[in-house]
């Protein structure tokens, strides 16, 4: 079982900061006040940091915030297929936006451009409308997640701000 409690997040003081405890010893952190997220693995001493520092973006490793224990907050990434994208996009990290881009529905005579990979005769219902792409301030993360339609599914906060690529974790619950 999995629990929420918020907390205050100690990058950007919102108190809209998820404490998600997936097992005793997975806990994700993300905030909706400033977009940041962390858990467990993101400490300095721990392989999984390491290999993420060699693949994130030269502006994410600039805008990483470290706090007092030691944990590495990064800027989430949302990739929705049905949804759409929020990613991080400026020059430097004084000089930073968040870009929201929504989903549009492909139209029925170019479905078969975008098949699913992996499942021969599927293909995608929606793509990213790059025209609608919006910029966001870092404190209007959540406006950025409103804008394209997070809030209008199911799915659970906490999960937004995951990267999907923790280590394998025994889940004894
Ligand atoms: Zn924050």
């Amino acid at each position: 079982m999995s629990k929420d409690k918020l907390i205050t997040c100690p990058r950007c003081g919102s108190d809209a900061c998820y404490d998600n405890q997936e097992s005793p010893n997975l806990i994700n952190r993300m905030c909706y006040g400033c977009g940041f997220m962390t858990h467990n693995y993101m400490k300095e001493d721990s392989e999984f940091l390491q290999e993420q520092l060699e693949v994130l973006p030269e502006l994410y490793k600039d805008l990483i915030f470290i706090d007092d224990n030691g944990y590495h907050w990064i800027p989430s990434t949302v990739n929705l297929p049905e949804k759409g994208m929020i990613y991080v996009n400026g020059a430097s990290s004084e000089n930073w936006n968040w870009t929201a881009v929504p989903v549009k529905l492909i139209p029925e005579d170019e479905k078969e451009r975008f098949p699913i990979k992996g499942k021969p005769g599927q293909f995608h219902i929606y793509k990213m409308d790059h025209s609608l792409a919006k910029s966001f301030k870092e404190r209007d993360y959540i406006e950025a997640l409103d804008y394209i339609g997070v809030f209008n599914s199911k799915i659970t906060p906490p999960n937004i701000g995951s990267t999907g690529s923790y280590p394998s974790e025994s889940s004894e619950k």
